[in-house]
């Protein structure tokens, strides 16, 4: 995910402490080098889902089947909105949970710790994310992020619970330990090499 008000830790800090190596986040890598997709604004009429009128009445279109598709993304995005504070809140009290009780966040946190990185809970980062959709009806949605600089970006409107925000952490903590471990370039087209480096380590750390 590239920009964007809401979510995006600052980008200001300095890189001296830590290799800089530019990572991408997951599910959009690689996309961000590129010129970015047309997206779909919403319109009332064409979709729907009408921003000004209550969430009650959005939620009634849906089920009676007056929303597009298109209309129902807006709507969910409208809703991860008005739910901002609620799940950021919730993220940050399962990241406390995890850091001092889940194994295998343990585990990486010490593995990390190993290689001289840090990953605890200072740098793991609750945030709302948008979605992107794109003209072709293309939905873009991203769970977490790791980047070398910030740490790891959780996304917390798309936390199902408290099991998929471990799964969802363990994974970025995986690229934090392969950044550390093999320095790997991510950056555009080397994106393959990451996904096939990342299967192998996960081998040889479990
Ligand atoms: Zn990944």
């Amino acid at each position: 995910m590239a920009s964007s008000s809401a979510t995006p830790p600052s980008t200001s800090s300095s890189e001296a402490a830590s290799p800089s190596v530019v990572a991408t986040p997951d599910g959009s890598s690689g996309a961000i080098l590129r010129s970015r997709p047309k997206q779909l604004v919403n319109d009332p009429a064409r979709t729907g889902f009408d921003p000004e009128t209550k969430w009650w009445m959005n939620y009634f279109k849906i089920l009676s089947n007056q929303m597009t598709p298109e209309g129902r993304f807006h709507y969910r995005e409208w809703r991860y909105k008005v739910h901002e504070e609620r799940d950021c809140k919730r993220c940050e009290e399962h990241k406390d949970w995890l850091f001092t009780y889940s194994p295998v966040v343990r585990f990486l946190s010490e593995k990390i710790h190993d290689l001289d990185g840090k990953l605890d809970r200072s740098n793991v980062h609750c945030r709302r994310c948008p979605s992107i959709l794109e003209e072709d009806g293309t939905v873009n949605r991203q769970a977490g992020g790791f980047d070398p600089n910030h740490g790891i970006l959780i996304c917390a409107n798309e936390m199902r619970d408290r099991k998929h925000m471990e799964d969802t952490v363990a994974h970025e903590m995986v690229h934090a330990w392969d950044h550390l471990r093999w320095k790997m370039d991510w950056v555009g087209d080397k994106d393959l090499k990451h996904a096939a480096c990342t299967e192998v380590s996960l081998r040889s750390l479990l």
